[in-house]
């Protein structure tokens, strides 16, 4: 039996490797195979604006009809992925084009920016942390 859409139900139509969906535009890689697209991706232009995304609600894996988990690609892309560990990931409409465009341009830097960040504000607030630890060891000593 093909793998069916997990939005519109309808069978997906096998294509260049991927399974598409005629009728919502969405597309379904097994593993592994987004991380192979990205990687033969030709560079791309400009970012496609976001689309709404559609109503959340938990999609079934084409493959196994288990109910797949959603999740941030890459954190600050801006998409969010349905995938199943087992079996792969969905794609909706134009959620392709925007991870080859967040992979394409400045997505990486920005990505490694933002952990930059993350990383000095954790160091600080270690730091604020062990030093009121110290203001409270020196207080308690006063006694
Ligand atoms: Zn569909
Ligand atoms: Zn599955």
């Amino acid at each position: 039996m093909p793998p069916s859409c997990p939005r519109c139900r309808l069978p997906l139509r096998a294509e260049a490797g991927v399974d598409l969906c005629d009728q919502c535009g969405g597309v379904w890689f097994d593993r592994g195979e987004l991380e192979a697209a990205i990687e033969a991706a030709p560079p791309q232009g400009a970012v496609p604006a976001a689309r709404p995304e559609p109503a959340v609600r938990y999609l079934p894996c084409p493959r196994c009809t288990t109910l797949m988990n959603r999740k941030a690609y890459e954190r600050i892309s801006g998409v969010t992925l349905d995938h199943c560990n087992a079996h792969g990931v969905w794609l909706d409409a134009g959620e392709l084009d925007r991870i080859l465009a967040f992979e394409a341009g400045d997505g990486r830097e920005r990505l490694a920016i933002k952990l930059t960040d993350e990383a000095r504000l954790d160091r600080e607030r270690q730091r604020d942390a062990s030093q009121r630890w110290a203001r409270i060891r020196a207080g308690l000593e006063s006694y």
